[in-house]
């Protein structure tokens, strides 16, 4: 069966015809000289974006996220983190293996950590205990489903962070969707936090690439970084185009992602035995859980799949959909009718 509508997740965008044009009419030169036009266009332009001195593009977010962790840290360092995080679960050990640190993993509500939790996790000086030197947030956060930090959170965690000398690094793969969401601007969330890291190949639609934002001084260190670990790219400016692209045509369009996903929701919440929290779905992700039906989040998956819809399980029970470009309003009424009959059929 043909899969014509994947849930699965917003980094399956494939480029636009019009996104495809623009990479292939990229001014490029080689970016290990500095000398490619279009990724100092991308790199000033992101760094404006978020109220930073500079940015770097980098080949992932993986990437991204690891170097500004190894850029502000030293081995043996602590990293408060919340516990259902991307880069303590989902970078395949990299901050052990590539920074030497070790996480303190916090449990946040649908990932949001308060600073009072933050501030208890910081360790005292003393000769025992790990040096707390960094604290991670991610916003959106992906496991959290999607959810918005609130930017009065991030101020408070920042005012602390300031407060006892720690840094904080902002994981923000989908800080476009939260900031599409709020209205608020990316800056204004990119201001408490030393480095940002974003993604350009999630909801934004573009094939390849992220960035790390932050002071000249840092960015200097993550450039170094980068060549150490392997990112150094050569006529880079074909992917950066698509980015270029992508922020300056699909930003304002993020909003109609966020209407199929409540609608998505609104919908699996009138399936009997499908529990979900739709006023939970405030961007593109979507999580439920169908314990209450009998059926297995996997039997599931390969059911849809025989219909031609791909989604996501992430438990035994439990589910994330993903809404994106490629994801119309007409695909999400088609997407419902087949979670209704086939949750129903067993
Ligand atoms: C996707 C994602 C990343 C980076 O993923 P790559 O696949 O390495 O580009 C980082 N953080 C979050 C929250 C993500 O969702």
């Amino acid at each position: 069966m043909k899969v014509h509508i994947d849930l699965r997740s917003d980094t399956v965008t494939k480029p636009t015809p019009a996104m495809r044009k623009a990479m292939a009419e990229a001014e490029v030169g080689d970016d290990v000289y500095g000398e490619d036009p279009t990724v100092n266009a991308l790199q000033e332009k992101i760094a404006q974006l978020l109220g930073k001195e500079a940015s770097l593009f980098v080949p992932s977010g993986t990437m991204a996220n690891q170097l500004a962790i190894k850029s502000h840290t030293q081995p043996g360092d602590e990293v408060i983190i919340e516990a259902s995080s991307h880069p303590f679960n989902f970078e395949g050990g990299a901050g052990a293996a590539l920074s030497g640190v070790q996480f303190h993993c916090l449990e946040g509500r649908r990932g949001i950590l308060d600073a009072s939790q933050i501030e208890e996790a910081i360790r005292p000086l003393d000769h025992h205990f790990p040096v707390t030197r960094l604290i991670c947030l991610e916003n959106t956060h992906n496991r959290g489903g999607g959810a918005i930090y609130p930017v009065e959170k991030i101020e408070t965690i920042s005012r602390l962070a300031r407060d006892r000398g720690l840094l904080i690094h902002l994981d923000g793969a989908r800080l476009w969707n939260a900031s599409a969401a709020t209205r608020i601007p990316l800056c204004e969330y990119a201001k408490w936090v030393d480095s940002v890291s974003v993604c350009l190949s999630k909801g934004l639609g573009a094939p390849i690439g992220s960035l790390v934002a932050g002071s000249k001084i840092l960015i200097d260190r993550v450039h170094r970084f980068r060549k150490m670990f392997g990112g150094g790219m050569r006529q880079a400016g074909i992917i950066a185009a698509a980015g270029i692209y992508a922020i300056d045509h699909h930003i304002e369009r993020l909003k109609e992602d966020h209407k199929n996903a409540k609608r998505l929701a609104l919908g699996l919440n009138e399936i009997r035995g499908v529990s979900i929290h739709p006023e939970n779905v405030e961007t593109n992700i979507i999580l439920f859980d169908i314990s209450q039906t009998g059926m297995t989040a996997s039997l599931l998956t390969e059911e849809m799949k025989k219909n031609g819809v791909l989604i996501h399980p992430i438990g035994k029970t439990q589910v994330r959909l993903v809404t994106h470009l490629d994801v119309t309003e007409e695909d999400i009424e088609t997407a419902l009718n087949l979670f209704k009959e086939v949750l129903h059929r067993k």
